[in-house]
């Protein structure tokens, strides 16, 4: 039995759905202490946390947004408990996924301290990941709708404003530990008579809020960076490429 340390969190509601995904996060933070304060405060002002809001025109005592998660695991692979996994916390923010804009009603979040984009994007520590690969399965076990295909990046359902747990997180190695998924190249004929409608499509049969313009629209732009963020990270511009192409056809035919 994994042992989590209790750290409770007043920032939670009551969930209006039944659980069926489970979002990944990095914390973005400093460090662990400053991320387990500010999603346990009932009353977080921007003066007490170093970040985007400390520049010169925030007002060091303007109130920020209540936030938490289920779940914070530090770098030495401590996983911390915050909000019971019954309740909803509130760590997704404006998202979607499936066409379904509540992620917080239906969804477990746990937050991975890493500083992230904001402070040099450091690696994943070992004992980190295999804390996330054995946490995942304690929660697959609890929850019977849930499995590797419903774990998500906080990058897939807002991907016009979240990069998390960002490119230097390690699927590949959840996907190889049965706690998440990793397309496969196939074997099949592209279509190249409108490569940007068939790819449209394909991000919004995945989970992607993507509609078919037939043109690269922002969203579309954005969910193919996310998706190249997670599953082929060497090239996150967000071109319509073959390998790209092949990449969603595989993760498609996985996910549903
Ligand atoms: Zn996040």
């Amino acid at each position: 039995m994994t042992r989590y340390l209790q750290k409770p969190s007043p920032n939670f509601d009551a969930r209006t759905r039944p659980i069926d995904l489970v979002v990944l996060h990095y914390t973005g933070m400093q460090d662990a202490e400053i991320a387990l304060a500010r999603l346990t405060d009932p009353s977080p002002v921007a003066g007490h946390y170093p970040g985007p809001w400390q520049s010169d025109d925030v007002d060091a005592s303007a109130p920020l947004s209540r936030v938490s998660a289920h779940y914070v695991v530090d770098e030495a692979g401590q996983i911390y408990s915050l909000v019971p996994e019954e309740h909803r916390a509130w760590h997704a923010g404006a998202s979607s996924w499936e066409g379904d804009g509540d992620v917080n009603a239906r969804s477990i979040g746990i937050e991975i301290v890493n500083g992230g984009h904001d402070f040099g994007l450091p690696d994943f520590a070992d004992a980190q990941i295999d804390s996330v690969i054995q946490l995942l399965k304690d929660i697959f076990g609890r929850w019977p709708e849930l499995s590797p295909k419903r774990v998500v990046a906080h990058s897939d359902i807002a991907p016009e404003r979240k990069a998390d747990p960002g490119e230097k997180f390690p699927w590949k190695k959840l996907a190889d530990a049965g706690v998440s998924i990793w397309p496969e190249h196939v074997a099949v004929q592209l279509d190249n008579d409108d490569p940007v409608s068939a790819v449209q499509q394909q991000l919004s049969f995945i989970g992607y809020g993507v509609k078919q313009t037939g043109y690269m629209d922002e969203i579309t732009k954005a969910s193919l960076i996310a998706f190249q963020r997670r599953f082929r990270p060497s090239d996150m511009s967000g071109g319509v490429d073959d390998e790209t192409r092949y990449l969603l056809i595989a993760l498609g035919r996985m996910v549903k």
